[in-house]
């Protein structure tokens, strides 16, 4: 069995290729090829002799991710990919060309086990956890695709498919190679996680020490309404995940955002938005509201624009922190999970 060395620090590669009589700073010089040339075949790795990329090849092997499908919004700022890995495993990756920078939102699991009822991305379940390098690899084939236009990737999102505080040790393994100065050497207040509410992971995530934005999926007002729209709540309540807010805020310095999905009916009125403001008052944070992308599978519905407006300055007269998402690629159905719902389900060999 070759050894995937593709996400592997510096210091690990070295560790594995010592006892091929490598030295250490031949690790560094493979770790640029991978992760800032996009060099994935070690022959092409020039500055190694003949006979170390022989024996590079013959015990290790370098995996990265294929396209499956892209899907490019009208107006050309949202480019949407499924690419999938070496066990044929699939994911979307989002390529969003924002006024201040390109900003890429990746996944982190094949799938999703929580269960909101207004996502896409949890119809099936959750396959299995993505690797460190596997979530690298989708950053960077959106950093190549940007390189042949002088581009790069400015901000990362870690908000497609999966729960990223249920696979953390893979998830900070990600963020931690992406900050590498021999990797894309992005910086910490660049990348921002987005989680349903693991409680006991946030707080460790706040110990971490890493200036990344946390954000906050709470998308109701009250416990009950939560409840019935995202079962994580039944294990975590919404003040306990206020409380871990409050916290990251606390040990970080860092403002939290607060996501709130904007369901027709469900969580639009204009009580919830008074009690949204209550939640929110005092607090270090920002409010982002969602018109939902609608998912035909679950028959929710996008609020019209008066509800959106009105939701909006009833917070804004509160004095809150508030944003409306620019809702980008919602002509490609580009809310999470619809591009590989679509494609799997058209597909008898996709997974
Ligand atoms: N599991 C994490 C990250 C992935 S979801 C989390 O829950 O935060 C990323 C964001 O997209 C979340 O705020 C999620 O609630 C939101 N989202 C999911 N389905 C959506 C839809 N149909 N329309 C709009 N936003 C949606």
């Amino acid at each position: 069995m070759k050894i995937d060395i593709f996400g592997m620090f510096v210091d690990e590669i070295a560790q594995v290729i010592h006892p091929y009589g490598l030295p250490k700073y031949r690790a560094l010089q493979i770790a640029k090829w991978m992760y800032q040339c996009g060099v994935y075949d070690f022959d092409n790795m020039t500055n190694l002799s003949k006979d170390h990329r022989a024996l590079l090849m013959d015990n290790f092997v370098i995996h990265t991710v294929a396209t499956q499908a892209v899907q490019q919004s009208s107006d050309g700022k949202t480019s949407k990919y499924l690419v999938s890995f070496h066990d044929g495993s699939a994911v979307e990756t989002v390529l969003m060309r924002q006024p201040y920078g390109n900003s890429v939102c990746v996944s982190t699991q094949v799938g999703c086990a929580m269960g909101c009822v207004f996502c896409a991305s949890t119809l099936n379940g959750v396959t299995r956890n993505l690797s460190g390098g596997e979530i690298l690899a989708q950053v960077l084939y959106i950093n190549r695709l940007l390189q042949q236009e002088q581009a790069a990737v400015n901000n990362i999102v870690i908000m497609g498919s999966g729960e990223p505080l249920a696979n953390y040790d893979n998830v900070l393994k990600f963020i931690r190679l992406c900050h590498e100065e021999y990797s894309i050497h992005l910086s910490y207040r660049s990348i921002t996680l987005s989680t349903s509410g693991l409680v006991p992971e946030m707080n460790q995530l706040a110990r971490e020490g890493l200036p990344i934005t946390l954000s906050i999926s709470l998308h109701a007002p009250t416990n009950e309404i939560r409840s019935q729209l995202m079962p994580i709540n039944n294990r975590y309540s919404l003040p306990e995940v206020m409380d871990a807010g409050d916290y990251y805020a606390e040990q970080t310095g860092r403002r939290v955002t607060y996501e709130y999905v904007l369901i027709s009916d469900v969580n639009d009125k204009i009580e919830h938005a008074g009690q949204l403001a209550a939640l929110m008052k005092g607090r270090l944070a920002n409010v982002n509201l969602i018109p939902v992308n609608p998912v035909m599978e679950r028959g929710l519905l996008r609020p019209d624009n008066k509800r959106i407006q009105q939701f909006e300055k009833i917070l804004l007269d509160k004095k809150i922190n508030v944003t409306v998402r620019r809702e980008m690629g919602t002509d490609i159905r580009a809310a999470c999970g619809q591009l590989r719902n679509n494609v799997v389900n058209n597909s008898p060999k996709a997974r």
